[in-house]
């Protein structure tokens, strides 16, 4: 079995694979192109765990293209609120879409096809082809870039464009000609479980006899990371309309940017839009909004710091409701898409209102970095969305 320009890299991991691969989680059981798609997508930049009850009632809801395509982007989103990455899921009711008016219907079985698809970038066409058709394509995702650029000792950032060509080119030196899927899987694992960012098992990696990283003695150093360039820090205001303590305004945020498509509180750039607002909508007969401490969300190129403002009603308050808005309650919630810290905050406004906050004891600059209920365990910190 050709696979490898180092002695018999494939034939090692695949050896491993079978006695320490991951061989039952829920889209191996019936790799079909269309669950291995949803897993794939599921997968980028969130970790197993984290994807496998999602993947679950996502697949029990939307079985195939068709029922995912009919349905509502909302309910899309809902079923994906607090996975993060957005995009990932408009991409994916965009896809289904697209897959329907395709001869057939069905996903593409090439690569070319595939990446016409959005959402579908090589690596995942690659995992795609090789996870349900057994089709020989190299992948190159997080877990096989790091796994790489330790054992070919590669120092250089693998987002260069000629670290990543060459990259490109040893996965595909790599992947065997024989047991594909096996193979695609195993490198995965590998990355996922021995080879991982922080304290690697290299004791227990089958490709540690000739690791180049482990040689030369700098595996913690490796990928190599991007040149540091300071971290932009936005700031946006919330704010959280009341009504009896449980019920709280919410509007649709626009299709693109972040958080697209879901919905959020009313929002502005500064405190003297969120105070004109508060004053058009309800007059200035209510007591001035409550602040709480900002709560910090950190994306993929910058922290966003959220100011939660809190604006309760009087109960016999008229509902007012804009185009675009919902009263959404917190004991009978919509089906509708929240990113996780617009929830959060939800909760802890609704917790606030019956005095069980508790400020964070760690927020130096008063900062909302774990706050919880009184009977609650500790949240941390969302990373994606
Ligand atoms: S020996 Fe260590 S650094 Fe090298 S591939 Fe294995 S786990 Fe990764």
């Amino acid at each position: 079995m050709k696979g490898g320009t180092k002695s018999g890299f494939a034939v090692r991991l695949l050896q491993w694979y079978e006695r320490h691969g991951r061989r039952h989680l829920p889209w191996q059981v019936d790799p079909t192109p269309y669950r291995v798609w949803i897993s794939e997508v599921m997968l980028q930049q969130t970790q197993v765990d984290t994807v496998v009850p999602y993947f679950e009632r996502f697949i029990a809801r939307f079985p195939d293209v068709e029922s995912l395509a009919s349905a509502s982007l909302d309910e899309v989103l809902h079923l994906w609120s607090g996975l993060g990455y957005y995009a990932r899921a408009r991409n994916l009711h965009r896809a289904a879409g697209l897959v329907l008016r395709l001869p057939g219907g069905k996903l593409p079985d090439a690569l070319r096809g595939l990446m016409t698809l959005p959402g579908i970038g090589r690596s995942t066409a690659g995992a795609i082809l090789a996870l349900a058709h057994g089709q020989r394509h190299p992948i190159l995702d997080g877990n096989v870039k790091r796994v790489l650029a330790r054992f070919y000792c590669l120092r250089e950032w693998p987002g260069g464009a000629e670290t990543s060509a060459r990259l490109w080119q040893l996965a595909d030196d790599c992947t065997p000609t024989e047991r594909i899927a096996d193979y695609t899987q195993a490198i995965m694992d590998l990355g996922a479980t021995i080879c991982t960012r922080a304290n690697p098992a290299c004791g227990h990696c089958p490709l540690n006899a000739d690791c180049g990283a482990l040689a030369a003695g700098c595996v913690d150093d490796l990928p190599a990371r991007r040149a540091h360039t300071a971290r932009p820090l936005r700031r946006t205001h919330m704010v959280f309309v009341l009504r009896h303590g449980n019920e709280v305004l919410l509007r649709q945020r626009a299709a693109q940017g972040i958080w697209g498509g879901l919905w959020a509180p009313p929002e502005f750039p500064g405190e003297d839009a969120a105070r004109a607002w508060c004053v058009s909508m309800y007059g200035t007969a209510l007591p001035e909004p409550q602040r709480l401490p900002a709560l910090r969300h950190s994306f993929t190129h910058f922290d966003l710091d959220i100011e939660p403002w809190v604006l309760r009603l009087p109960r016999d308050s008229v509902r007012v409701e804009e185009p675009g808005s919902v009263w959404y309650m917190l004991q009978a919630p919509l089906s509708i898409g929240l990113a996780t810290p617009v929830r959060r905050l939800i909760e802890l406004c609704a917790a606030d209102d019956q005095g069980m906050i508790q400020e964070s004891a760690d927020g130096k600059n008063g900062l909302l970095r774990a706050a919880r209920p009184r009977s609650g365990r500790a949240r941390s910190r969302a990373v994606s969305g």
